[in-house]
């Protein structure tokens, strides 16, 4: 409870200290936010960008199926038509019209031809006289030839194209089979990688983006970097073939092993072949629309940091000068200007205070009241003037005596001053008080109508450990009873409450 009443008490006075520690607390509440947000927009946006980069390498996958497909039907129809007796028996340019529809002119397709069991050329989509030719020394010939497969169906390595001036291409050929099913030559079409790769570039990759058509078992076929570097590599340790293993499409995150481009990549099985697509966007690219957002925010925040913190040590500066101000008028409030001491309210407070101090602690309190001796026969002989420097000479004795931080020094009214020494008891009392009678008899002020000749002070000192039930007063009038004692023992003198005469100044003169 009490420290729900000292915080709501530090509220209504809010030291720069508390000031600074509410902006603070405040900012990093703000900055954890503004990480949070930043956090979780980075991850949606590698998440958004994996969906970008499945998409991208869908429209591949399907544009590049849709294309083989279609040519396989052609090198379908070939196969079957150089079976049929009566086509074959044609004339060379009815026939060649019969057996290779028109969509073997298509663009980025090379030439499809019919090679015998040996090799040779024997039907040519480009030419009614078959051009000379012999590819038995082809890679796809030679895989038709000898490794028998249900399919059917090879896409080749890629190579320069003999009948197309050394253009890069890779063949897409199919098993022609004797009535005996013994080998009996192939349909082969050539496919142009400069228009594969063209394909791969039209996909909206942005600037850094990679996309790559494998053979499922790693052999780079294309790639959209122009001159096509990798064409023909085996990848089959590269990652993505690792994982394409296990048949099913997928997304990863490369970290550019081979030019430094970190990238976030969707692979895919092109359907009906055994091929894989795979699409990657950068990371970077991916991200600058969301680091440009960040960096705004940031200044924004900053920004606002800025004038937050100029704006509270412009607050607190204003509030230390307020409250310098406040504690000037209110130290003002409580001093007397004559001895510059404390006055009878800075004392009335002092003495609440360090009595409730006291009952807290159980230490000894102690009250010395000084009364000066004879002092109004020294304003009747010398003047009021006279009367007020001699006030504010024995202020500086009594300050000079009472030095404890803790001890208060006031004028009580009139010619009376009191001295409040917390923590003290009648050893140091008694001290203090025949400290203070002494200092003043030796600024040696003349005083003609005193026995003394000078001026001189009588002190009566009491000391107290307060209980709850004792009323503060009690040590005044215990310290008064003690001056009185004084003031009848013969002035000049500090008494203790209920102890006999402490000094006088015969003994303390010996
Ligand atoms: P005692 O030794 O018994 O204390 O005699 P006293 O004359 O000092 O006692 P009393 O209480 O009769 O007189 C106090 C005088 O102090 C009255 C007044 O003239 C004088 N006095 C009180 N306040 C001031 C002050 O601010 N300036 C001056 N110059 N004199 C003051
Ligand atoms: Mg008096
Ligand atoms: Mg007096």
């Amino acid at each position: 409870m009490w420290r729900i009443r000292w915080l709501l008490r530090r509220l209504e006075q809010p030291s720069p200290v508390l000031i600074w520690s509410a902006t603070a607390a405040g900012l990093l509440v703000q900055l954890a936010v503004f990480v949070g947000i930043a956090f979780d927009t980075y991850r949606s946006t590698l998440n958004s960008s994996f969906a970008v980069a499945d998409n991208i390498a869908a429209l591949i996958e399907q544009d590049i199926s849709r294309n083989i497909e279609l040519y396989d039907l052609s090198l379908q129809a070939v196969a079957a038509k150089i079976h049929d007796a009566e086509v074959m028996a044609l004339p060379a340019r009815v026939r060649l019209l019969a057996v290779f529809d028109r969509s073997t002119n298509a663009a980025g397709l090379g030439a499809m031809v019919v090679l015998d069991k040996n090799g040779s050329i024997v039907l040519d989509s480009l030419s009614e006289i078959p051009r000379a030719g012999n590819f038995s020394d082809r890679e796809y010939f030679k895989f038709q030839r000898d490794t028998p497969h249900p399919n059917g169906l090879y896409i080749s390595t890629p190579f320069q194209a003999r009948l197309q001036d050394g253009t890069w291409s890779i063949s897409v050929s199919r098993r022609l089979s004797a009535p005996d099913g013994s080998f009996a030559g192939i349909v082969s079409g050539t496919l142009k990688l400069d228009f594969l790769r063209e394909r791969l570039e039209s996909a909206a990759l942005g600037r850094r983006g990679a996309a790559t058509v494998f053979r499922d078992d790693g052999l780079v076929l294309v790639q959209n970097t122009p001159g096509n570097p990798n064409v023909g590599q085996d990848w089959s340790r590269a990652g993505v073939v690792k994982r394409s293993r296990g048949g099913q499409d997928g997304t990863f995150t490369s970290e550019g092993s081979i030019d430094g481009i970190a990238r976030l990549f969707s692979y895919k099985f092109v359907s009906g072949f055994p091929l894989i697509v795979a699409a990657g966007v950068s990371r970077d690219d991916v991200l600058e629309p969301w680091w440009f957002k960040i960096r705004l925010i940031a200044a924004v925040f900053m920004a606002m940091v800025i004038s937050v913190v100029v704006l509270v040590a412009m607050f607190n500066r204003e509030l230390r000068r307020r409250i310098t101000a406040e504690r000037g008028q209110a130290a003002l409030a409580r001093q007397d200007k004559l001895s510059q001491l404390a006055n009878r309210r800075g004392f009335d407070e002092a003495l609440s205070k360090d009595w409730r101090r006291a009952t807290r602690s159980q230490q000894p309190l102690t009250l010395v009241m000084i009364d000066v001796d004879h002092f109004k026969q020294f304003n009747d002989r010398y003047g009021h003037l006279e009367g007020d420097k001699v006030l504010a000479a024995i202020g500086a004795a009594i300050r000079g005596a009472a030095r404890r931080p803790s001890d208060v020094a006031a004028r009580y009214g009139g010619e009376e001053f009191a001295v409040l020494l917390p923590n003290t008891g009648a050893d140091g009392a008694m001290r203090v008080a025949e400290t203070i009678r002494a200092s003043v008899q030796a600024l040696a002020m003349p005083h003609e109508r005193s026995s003394h000749s000078v001026v001189t002070v009588s002190l009566g000192a009491a000391t107290v450990v307060p209980s709850k039930d004792m009323a503060e007063k009690t040590l005044v009038e215990n310290a008064d009873r003690a001056l009185y004692a004084a003031k009848a023992g013969g002035r000049n003198k500090a008494c203790f409450d209920n102890v006999a005469m402490i000094s006088d100044a015969a003994r303390f003169r010996a």
